[in-house]
């Protein structure tokens, strides 16, 4: 089975917009996940399976040969760290940035800043860059919340338009780093199925191009 090929891919919005690029390649999904139960996904493409997964779990997935390919954010890459994975392409695509955020003003305090964040490992990096000692509360989700009900003083977490920490009275305060989503390939599949992997880079850097 040298000739198939998986994809891992998480549902929303990096799949929506992976999914015009994969159609220039010629490859579409027969089912949609969004209303499917499947997690493995056939296509147009007899030796193409899409593997539907958690968007933080698809390094995982790619770095342990689960899945031959996948795309993730640089925000879960960056997040789970490692050299495990080659990441050849940027699809350019889920573009958001990753930032500090809180309210206006902070009300002075002698402990240190505590942030709220699920990505613990980028924060711990970006705060020991700069040589500040912060605490970091790992939450799932809905981080806006901390900083209102006095769990936090600052967030870690994607921003987009800003519309989500607006809402919330809070304001990015700092840049941390430009967020897109990247081809990741598994490195012993890119040996064994180098040719066909290859050529699956190539379609997608076409389709993003075009
Ligand atoms: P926004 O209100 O447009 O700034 O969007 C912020 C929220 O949308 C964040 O809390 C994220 O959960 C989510 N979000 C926006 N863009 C992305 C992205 N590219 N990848 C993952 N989550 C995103």
């Amino acid at each position: 089975m040298n000739d198939l090929l998986t994809i891992a891919l998480s549902k929303g919005r990096i799949f929506r917009e992976t999914l015009p690029l994969l159609a220039q390649a010629g490859i579409e999904p027969v089912d949609d996940p969004e209303t499917s139960r499947k997690l493995i996904l056939d296509t147009s493409q007899e030796s193409v399976k899409l593997v539907i997964i958690r968007a933080a779990d698809v390094p995982t997935y790619v770095e342990y040969g689960a899945a031959d390919l996948g795309v993730a954010g640089k925000d879960v890459l960056m997040e789970h760290g490692g050299s495990g994975l080659y990441e050849p392409l940027d699809l350019g695509i889920a573009k958001c940035r990753l930032m500090v955020a809180g309210p206006e003003t902070t009300p002075r305090t002698v402990r240190r800043l505590r942030i709220a964040t699920k990505y613990v490992n980028s924060t711990r990096q970006f705060y020991a860059n700069r040589q500040e000692q912060v605490e970091i509360i790992k939450l799932y989700g809905s981080m806006e919340l901390a900083p209102i009900v006095g769990l936090a003083d600052r967030i870690v977490d994607v921003v987009d338009t800003g519309n989500t920490l607006k809402a919330n009275g809070l304001v990015p305060l700092e840049h941390i780093a430009d967020i897109s989503s990247r081809l990741v390939v598994n490195k012993a599949a890119m040996k064994m199925k180098h040719e066909r992997i290859t050529r699956f880079i190539a379609d997608l850097k076409a389709a993003c191009n075009a």
